[in-house]
This record gives C-alpha cells, structure tokens and sequence, in this order.
C-alpha cells in the first residue's frame, strides 16, 4: 500500500505581504511541523502541466494556501487536475482571528508577519492531520 502525502501549494504573491505569508507558512509546514507528510513544489509547474507536478498532485492530498479572496492557488489545482484541493486555508482568514498580527512587509517577513505565518502553518498541519488520519 502506497501511503499518500498531503501536497502543499501556495500561491505566488509576487508583491503581496499575504502571498509571502503564504509561502513561509508552507516552509514552516514542510520543513518544521510535518516533515515526513508533506511536499511541496512552484505552482506555476501546474500551468506548464509538468508531468511530475501533476502526478504528485492527483495522487496525493493537496491543500492549497490563498494570500487573498482570488484564491489563485485553490483555482490553479482545479483547473490542472480537474477536481479541488482537498483542504484550502485562506491567509486573510486566519488574520481575521489574529488581527494583532498584521504585517505590510512583502519581501521580508516583520515579527507580525512570521507570527501570522506560523498560525497559518498551524492550521494547515491541522488539516494535514485531518486528511491523513481519516483516509
Ligand atoms: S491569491 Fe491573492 S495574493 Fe495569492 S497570488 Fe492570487 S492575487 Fe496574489
């Protein structure tokens, strides 16, 4: 039996405090909080169909990290694979319950920026937990 991981995919944010967000919540998850269940690779290898990207993202869990409302991420694996990822953490909501921890810093992360990035982390290894103990 092939035991499944969870993939973790942010969108790029290119100039967007909460697309950074984004990405480090997703190196806190995969190189710190779940190591041994989780990838990651650059999205856009989902646009350019990249046979490698795509095998890992069918076979797998995929949870998708969104900077904000456009849900550019969550889009991006629909669109490539023809089914949603299988959990979706927005970053603006998790600000919305940790208002304290707003940050407009976009190329490097201030101390409220890797606070909200590490809750955004926590709460994706919740949903990795979620979906690898339940399937
Ligand atoms: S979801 Fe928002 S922050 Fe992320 S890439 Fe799309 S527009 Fe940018």
């Amino acid at each position: 039996m092939i035991l499944k991981k969870a993939v973790i995919l942010p969108c790029s944010g290119i100039g967007k405090s909460f697309g950074t967000v984004a990405r480090q919540a997703t190196y806190i998850v995969v190189n710190e909080l779940r190591t041994d269940k989780t990838k990651t690779f650059c999205l856009p290898l989902l646009q350019i169909a990249d046979k490698e990207a795509l095998d890992l993202t069918k076979n797998n869990f995929v949870i998708s990290i969104d900077g904000c409302a456009k849900a550019c991420a969550f889009k991006d694996v629909e669109r490539s694979i023809g089914r949603t990822s299988d959990a979706s953490v927005m970053v603006m909501d998790v600000l919305r319950e940790n208002k304290e921890f707003r940050t407009k810093q976009v190329t490097f992360l201030d101390e409220n920026g890797k606070k909200l990035a590490r809750k955004v982390a926590e709460r994706v290894a919740e949903e990795v937990d979620k979906l690898l103990e339940c399937n």
